[in-house]
């Protein structure tokens, strides 16, 4: 087993072994939304986003994950990292930094680590993944692994970062698109019994769900994106995931099997 299975940040315990690796393709298989006719982000309408400007947008998923923060920046224009010109490849440097910092800046954040994969989608799309402090567990590499297996943060808290983040970028122009979760002042009558107050008083008061009200106008709603993976993974890879899922496997002793 590589040395990395060893270390403090390695999600996974127990009895794994690496999976046989395929043959190489001698095509590869187009990446989602290659033609900007059928690109999801290219058709996502602003108010799937929490902040926009006239060339970039960042948006975040469609609900709380386990990290405090997991954001995505976006060119508006249908181009790839190495598609840029050289104005927005400029842009994103001092995006990057912007967007770095508006993260860095929430509460009980240590570190954002700063990821582009590109073969998912086709559009560029930057990940930005904020690091709990005090986890140093969670430092490094797998960071976006221990996103989706951490229990998710609060919907309430998840929405008041995403308004500070949007604020913060709007600080420096574009416009600000998330807002602040309204505080339900008055009480449940009686709380419920699943604990789900979290999502009562965050419901219907963010701009990102392609449900709110206000993007029912939107030709085409934005696809729902719950993680980083569900974004990355290659549509011939999700087919196969898709097969395989019939072992419900937890994800901690996963036993992977060749599909
Ligand atoms: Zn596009």
């Amino acid at each position: 087993m590589p040395e990395f299975t060893k270390w403090p940040s390695f999600p996974f315990e127990g009895d794994i072994r690496v999976k046989q690796i395929d043959d190489p393709v001698e095509v590869e298989p187009s990446r989602k939304g290659e033609d900007s006719a059928d690109c999801v982000a290219c058709a996502a309408p602003d108010e799937a986003y929490i902040w926009v400007s006239d060339r970039w947008r960042v948006r975040a998923m469609d609900q709380p994950s386990g990290l405090p923060m997991v954001l995505i920046l976006e060119s508006r224009s249908h181009l790839d990292l190495g598609d840029l010109p050289n104005l927005l490849a400029a842009e994103l440097g001092v995006m990057t930094v912007r967007l770095e910092r508006a993260v860095r800046s929430l509460d009980g954040v240590a570190r954002v680590h700063v990821n582009r994969w590109g073969d998912g989608s086709a559009h560029l799309h930057m990940w930005f993944l904020a690091r709990p402090y005090g986890r140093l567990q969670l430092r490094g590499t797998f960071l976006s692994l221990w996103d989706a297996i951490l229990p998710p943060i609060p919907e309430m808290q998840w929405r008041e970062n995403l308004a500070l983040v949007a604020a913060w970028l709007a600080e420096f122009g574009g416009r600000p698109l998330a807002e602040p979760p309204h505080i339900q002042w008055q009480a449940p009558s009686s709380f419920s019994a699943d604990g789900d107050t979290d999502t009562e008083i965050g419901a219907g008061t963010g701009t990102t769900r392609e449900s709110d009200s206000n993007g029912t106008s939107a030709p085409t709603p934005a696809e729902p994106i719950s993680s980083v993976a569900a974004l990355e993974e290659p549509d011939d890879e999700a087919a196969a995931t898709q097969a395989a899922s019939a072992s419900p496997d937890p994800a901690g002793d996963a036993t992977p099997t060749n599909a």
